[in-house]
């Protein structure tokens, strides 16, 4: 390290580690002392830059972490990178010799390395010995902005946004909101008919004592009249339309991204034995919803590298 002397008094600084505070970072990073420079004469510290600037950078990592922590959408989202076949075909190691080595179906090493699911920690540091690699050749965490996150649920093979699906998304989200407004909505006016049933029900025993009612038949009459209601029978069909749209746009989106269901409900392509070269045209780039393989990783840089920047 450079010598460092005093711009105050020009006396040589010491170099060591020295009390460090910053209310900044107080909820995130535990320092008590931090590598710098001292000038014992008139006291001035001057902490090390690179240091200082990298941890500012762990720090605001943890400053957007914790902001689902207080409730809030965190601005950045953790993906997956897999390079685990990369790893393997850079040894010139077949999928069976994996397979074998691990004890392990060819199928369930392949499902690992095209990243249909990842592998458990026992079995990931498995890999990491087998190929003798560290455990980051094979998978690395990055945090993306949660926009291009979302974005990149919906690319095809060709890292273009699937056509159709962001207004199917939106419409979702519409639908959605306008179900959840009128879900508020019906319980307001069945809580309302509730109310006058039970007023005229305290009216009637009022001036007749003799007309009390049990609690099932003020239940009973509770029901039929909220049958009967015109105003809570719109908004119950006004939301089994909804719900039928919905699942309506959910088929849609399953259709142009190659998740089409069968009848007993399980997926008709991409994720059955998918063939090798069939899974990229079939499923979204992200698998899991989190992992991505390492080369359309760097085709993703590549194309997306100004949607990249965590703002
Ligand atoms: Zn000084």
């Amino acid at each position: 390290m450079a010598i460092k002397y005093c711009k105050s008094c020009n006396e040589r600084m010491i170099e060591g580690l020295y009390p460090y505070e910053n209310k900044e970072w107080e909820e995130h990073i535990d320092i008590d002392k931090m590598a710098g420079h001292k000038c014992f004469n008139c006291g001035i510290i001057e902490f090390d830059e690179d240091i200082e600037k990298d941890l500012e950078k762990d720090v605001e990592l943890q400053k957007m972490l914790y902001q689902r922590k207080k409730g809030k959408d965190s601005p950045i989202y953790p993906i997956m990178i897999s390079k685990v076949k990369n790893a393997r075909v850079g040894q010139e190691l077949t999928p069976k010799d994996m397979a074998d080595v691990l004890g392990v179906t060819e199928q369930r090493f392949g499902s690992i390395e095209r990243n249909n699911n990842t592998p458990n920690v026992y079995i990931a540091l498995q890999l990491e010995k087998i190929m003798n690699v560290d455990i980051h050749d094979l998978y690395e965490l990055v945090y993306i902005p949660s926009e291009l996150h979302e974005k990149l649920k919906i690319l095809n093979d060709k890292f273009e946004v699937i056509e159709g699906i962001p207004e199917l998304l939106s419409r979702r989200d519409e639908i959605d909101l306008k179900l959840k407004e009128l879900k508020g909505k019906l319980e307001d006016r069945r809580a309302e008919i509730k109310g006058e049933v039970e007023s005229e029900i305290a009216e009637a025993k009022k001036k007749d004592s003799k007309k009390a009612v049990s609690s099932k038949d003020k239940r009973e009459k509770i029901s039929t009249r909220i049958n009967e209601d015109d105003i809570n029978s719109n908004i119950s069909e006004e939301m089994k339309d909804l719900r039928n749209e919905r699942i309506q746009v959910n088929k849609e989106i399953d259709r142009l991204t190659g998740q089409e269901k069968d009848e007993k409900g399980k997926g008709t392509k991409g994720k059955k034995n998918p063939k090798e070269g069939e899974v990229e045209k079939q499923n979204f780039l992200l698998r899991l919803g989190y992992c991505i393989d390492y080369d359309n990783w760097q085709k993703v840089q590549e194309l997306y590298a100004a949607e990249l920047i965590i703002k």
